[in-house]
Order: C-alpha cells, then sequence, then structure tokens
C-alpha cells in the first residue's frame, strides 16, 4: 500500500512577512526534493480537505476558535504573538492543515494508504487549547490523535515529536488523558522554555543540550522513548516531523542529519508494525534550513513509504 502525500493550496498562500522563516517556500522545497529523488509518483497526492469545528472543539476551547476566527484580517497582517501572525489566507490554511491531519486518519484508519504524511502549514505543535504561538494557531497532530479516540474508538494512541522544540501545545492538551502517549525530544534550555521537569506516566519528554549529535540522540531516543512506546502499546502513531535539528539548520544547535530522521521513522515503524498494524499518520513542523529540510523530509517520506 502507498503512502499519502497531503496538502493544499492554502498552504502556500500563509505568510508571516516575507523575512518570516516559517514561510510558502518550506513547502516548495520539500517538494523539490521529492521530485529530485524520484519519490513524488510513488506517493498517493490527496488535497486537504477543512477541518470541521467539532474536530477542533476536541483539543481547543470554543472561546479560542471563535477568537482565532474573529483574528483573521481582511488585509495586511494582524500579530497573535510577537513571531505568530495571521494573514487574509492564514485561517483557510489553518483549517486545511487540521483537516488534513483528520483525512490523514481517515484514510490510514479505512486502510486505503499504509500511512500519510501531511505538508501542512501552519504548523501546530506549540498551539495550546487557548493560545497560538510558536508559528502554531490549530494544534493538528492533537486534533488528528483526538479524531483517531473519538472517531475510530481507539484506546491508546502516541505522538513521537523529533522537532527540536518542545511539543508543548501538544504536552498541555493531553496532560490529563493518559490515552494519549506523547514523547518529545527537544533542545534544553532552548524555546518554549517548558517540558524539561515534566514527569508522568504518558508524557516522555527527553530534554537534549545544543550540540547533540545523532549518536547521542539516537541513544536517548532508545534508552528513554522506546521502552516507554512498546509499554504503551499504541494502536495508531504520529508524528510531529519538526527538521529544525538538522544540523544545517541554524534555528537551533542540533546535530541531526538526514539518516537519523530516517532512523527515527523506522523505529517508530517497528512499533507501529507491532502494535498498530502499520498506521502511522506524520505532520509537519519545524524546519527552516531549506535545502536540509527537503532533504530531511523526503529522507523521512522515503522510510514511511519503504522505498
Ligand atoms: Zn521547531
Amino acid at each position: 500500500m502507498p503512502t499519502a502525500y497531503i496538502t493544499h493550496p492554502s498552504f502556500l498562500l500563509h505568510t508571516m512577512g516575507s523575512w518570516h522563516p516559517e514561510s510558502p517556500a518550506r513547502l516548495r522545497a520539500i517538494d523539490d526534493r521529492l521530485h529530485a529523488a524520484h519519490l513524488f509518483d510513488f506517493l498517493t497526492h490527496l488535497e486537504a480537505q477543512p477541518v470541521q469545528r467539532s474536530q477542533l472543539l476536541r483539543v481547543h476551547d470554543a472561546a479560542y476558535i471563535d477568537f482565532v476566527e474573529a483574528a483573521s484580517p481582511r488585509e495586511g497582517f494582524h500579530a497573535l504573538d510577537p513571531d505568530t501572525s495571521m494573514n487574509p489566507h492564514t485561517l483557510d490554511a489553518a483549517r486545511h492543515a487540521a483537516g488534513g491531519a483528520v483525512m490523514a486518519v481517515e484514510r490510514v484508519m479505512r486502510g486505503e494508504v499504509a500511512n500519510a504524511f501531511v505538508a501542512c502549514r501552519p504548523p501546530g505543535h506549540h498551539a495550546t487549547r487557548n493560545q497560538a504561538m510558536g508559528f502554531c494557531f490549530f494544534n493538528n497532530v492533537a486534533v488528528a490523535a483526538a479524531h483517531a479516540l473519538e472517531a475510530h474508538g481507539l484506546e491508546r494512541v502516541a505522538i513521537v515529536d523529533f522537532d527540536v522544540h518542545h511539543g508543548n501545545g501538544t504536552e498541555a492538551i493531553f496532560t490529563d488523558d493518559p490515552r494519549v502517549m506523547l514523547c518529545s525530544t527537544f533542545q534544553h534550555p532552548f524555546y518554549p522554555h517548558v517540558g524539561a521537569d515534566t514527569a508522568s506516566e504518558h508524557i516522555v519528554n527527553v530534554p537534549l543540550p545544543a550540540g547533540t549529535t545523532g549518536h547521542a540522540y539516537r541513544a536517548a531516543f532508545t534508552a528513554q522513548i522506546m521502552p516507554r512506546l512498546e509499554a504503551h502499546r499504541p494502536q495508531m502513531l504520529f508524528f510531529s516531523a519538526g527538521f529544525d535539528g538538522h544540523r544545517e539548520d541554524d534555528m537551533a544547535q542540533f546535530g541531526l542529519v538526514e539518516a537519523d530522521y530516517a532512523w527515527i521513522t523506522e523505529q517508530v515503524m517497528g512499533v507501529a508494525a507491532c502494535h498498530a498494524a502499520g498506521r502511522i499518520v506524520s505532520l509537519l513542523e519545524g524546519g527552516y534550513d531549506l535545502s536540509s529540510l527537503g532533504r530531511s523530509a523526503a529522507a523521512h517520506i522515503k522510510a514511511l513509504a519503504e522505498l
């Protein structure tokens, strides 16, 4: 079965200013690399549908959804935090990013595709139930995980967040829901400056110092995440797939390379094969150096597609 590649034209229209690193060029870089690596034609290409309000309400407060909708500008930009702003297309893109996440769950659960990658913008893992931050508006991976639980009756899922920043929004949303295991590796101390002290049955935070390279990363992942993931026996797995820990990405100071992202993907695919009939949905989060983002995402997708 193929891997789905889900995107939407609105993802290229949301911008936060020409200077902003979270730019439409990121998705073009991934597309270009998939073509160059001869992967593009082996994927099942789908256009995201908009999320339904009821699907957002599983992880966001009604008042917050109303707030984001009301903040959508007719022209120009409307800043919700110092580095997170809306243009006239942002609301549409955010709705399709979360909707693409739901669509990915649907297609994978129905067995139409083996797994799915959603090349979405805006990203989601910093968005909490009631706050936009860190380039994020709706928490796409949380919407996806909640959909798997509530619409498909799954009892246990797991999210592996390998973005270089901690998935604080995802942790906050599921902090009281042991059905969702969150495993988050992140540079510490670093933005968003939370997560290092969390100790919980189902929140597995792995803070790592600046300068962490693949060898140390893999050792930490193997020792601290794999046993917890196996014990949780997730029936579906999700990636918050951020590639800003690449050594060429100067947003942060990790030293990961493409082979490390392929390795992470394969580790989690092993867990999925054992417990989840292979079901994986991966959602793009960060990654700001265009060349290494394209190469890393392609390595991740190539592993997912077993090409
Ligand atoms: Zn990040």
